[in-house]
């Protein structure tokens, strides 16, 4: 079983609507936030499974900045400790009683299915199953788990607690939270009331196995700046974001710690699977006059949303100089939903690069066809490749690519106002703009619509609640060239990359 400290419980909390003491996390090395709790305040070092910590040393209150800038870099460094993930700058706040709050794993026994058990005590502090006055248990099923009134009755058998309603709510929320996240152990130790009666969680932790930690969730049990090592760089993070919220498909991308010899041309990749990844060694292995950027897998049927998301990142690293991306030539990705995801890559991004692609599989001549339209109206020259063509040429051709210039041209067509459609998975806002499109025939962009997500319906967009879209881009490319921008596709990235 592993800890999870007190702020990234935290998160997992706040995510369930459960209130929390105002406070604010600081990492090694980082900026002191601006947003700073007011005076007095307690500074919590936050390391996984530490207890006692207040009689460690580990909790501090302070009263002025002078102290707290010195209680901060203290324990914001190694000590007896080892080393804190961090700081939690936590509000002092004026609490009229403190109750204590726990769920755990009822492992269940021959008679009882298993499930999850509530603790709850008037009294805050260690020892609680000690105190059986003021102890409530309370098994739950996981799978429907109970609502606040059936909470609030139990809780009324206590003596000495006034506030049921606000504390059942609060319970209601912690149980959630418990399940959501498949948790073994979730504690809120103390749970805090305040004079106008409103509860909120002061300090709590929990425990998890992780083999139960989804994907999704990674971000906030093994946050990616402290997995094995610190040695992972912004724009990999940014990917492990990506991968995150669009789980489908391999999103691989690392990227070269060396320093690249005099001379090389530092080529940036986007290998689709691995047979384009051998291909490129095999042509390049042995090359010195060719420093690789970055490894990287793009494939297993990713969507086109996330192939642009990828190609934003491996666009935007430093001092690159040209971009090959190729594949097998067998590729199962349908090549002309890549294409239209390389062409909003090269148009989007702040830092195109001269592009060298090898188009292979399904729908390859589509995607040199998307590229014979479009390349003129980039700002970087771009050559395809068909996959007959052996990455040998295309490596010949780099050296006149890393020559040219990136000019600067008009700016791409950027949405605005509200999205008509907003897509989960994967994650994508479709904007419609009907006064582009007067005419009384179908518009391109819907026409393109492979799965039939999008409709048209007496002269107007709507979606098909029985069909998927699949983030192919096919709508936008043809509003692009063949509509009149009447759909536009918006694909967040983070800042580090815009
Ligand atoms: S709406 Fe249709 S065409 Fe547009 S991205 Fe989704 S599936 Fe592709």
């Amino acid at each position: 079983m592993s800890a999870l400290p007190e702020y990234r419980t935290r998160i997992l909390l706040e995510r369930e609507n459960v209130p929390l003491v105002n406070g604010v996390f600081v990492s090694p090395g980082e900026e002191h936030p601006s947003d700073l709790p007011e005076m007095p305040v307690y500074l919590k070092a936050q390391i996984p499974g530490a207890t006692s910590r207040k009689s460690s040393g580990l909790v501090r209150r302070v009263a002025t900045t002078e102290e707290l800038e010195e209680n901060l870099s203290i324990l914001l460094s190694p000590g007896e400790w080892g080393v804190a993930e961090g700081v939690l700058i936590a509000e002092g706040l004026d609490l009229t009683a403190e109750y204590y709050a726990g769920c755990m794993l009822d492992f269940g026994s021959k008679e009882r299915l298993p499930g999850g058990m509530l603790l709850f005590s008037t009294e805050g502090g260690s020892g609680v199953e000690g105190r059986s006055a003021t102890l409530l248990k309370m098994r739950f099923s996981l799978l429907h788990p109970p609502p606040p009134e059936e909470i609030e009755s139990e809780l009324k058998k206590l003596e000495n607690l006034e506030e049921h309603a606000a504390v059942a709510g609060f319970l209601k929320g912690m149980i959630s939270t418990f399940i959501e996240y498949k948790l073994n152990v979730l504690e809120v130790n103390p749970l805090g009331v305040l004079k106008d009666g409103s509860i909120l969680a002061v300090d709590c932790r929990a425990e998890f196995e992780k083999s139960a930690v989804r994907k999704r969730d990674m971000d906030v049990f093994y946050p990616p700046g402290l997995r094995s090592s610190r040695d992972i760089t912004k724009l990999e993070e940014v990917v492990e974001l990506i991968n995150r919220d669009d789980p489908s498909g391999t999103g691989f991308f690392r990227q070269n710690r060396e320093t690249p010899s005099e001379g090389a041309f530092r080529v940036a990749t986007n290998l689709c699977g691995g047979g384009g990844k051998m291909l490129w060694e095999m042509t390049t292995g042995s090359r010195t006059d060719i420093f690789t950027m970055n490894e990287s897998d793009t494939s297993g049927g990713l969507s086109a949303f996330k192939s642009y998301r990828i190609l934003r990142v491996i666009l935007a690293q430093k001092d690159a100089q040209v971009l090959l991306l190729t594949g097998s030539g067998m590729a199962f990705q349908n090549q002309h939903h890549l294409a239209a995801a390389v062409w909003k890559a090269l148009r989007e991004s702040p830092t195109p690069l001269p592009s060298l692609l090898r188009f292979g599989g399904t729908d390859e001549d589509k995607a040199r066809e998307l590229f014979e339209r479009v390349s003129g109206t980039l700002p970087v020259p771009v050559k395809t490749y068909p996959a007959v063509v052996f990455p040998n040429a295309m490596v010949d051709d780099i050296r006149d690519m890393a020559g040219e210039t990136v000019k600067i041209g008009e700016a791409y067509i950027t949405p605005e106002g509200e999205p008509a459609i907003t897509v989960l998975i994967p994650p994508g806002k479709i904007y419609y703009y009907p006064e582009r499109w007067q005419k009384d025939e179908i518009p391109p962009s819907v026409k393109a619509c492979p799965t039939g997500f999008l409709k048209w319906n007496k002269n107007a967009l709507t979606t098909d609640p029985e069909a998927k879209c699949i983030g192919c881009l096919m709508c936008e490319t043809a509003a692009l060239l063949d509509g009149n921008a009447e759909i536009l596709i918006e694909l967040e990235m983070p800042e580090v990359v815009d």
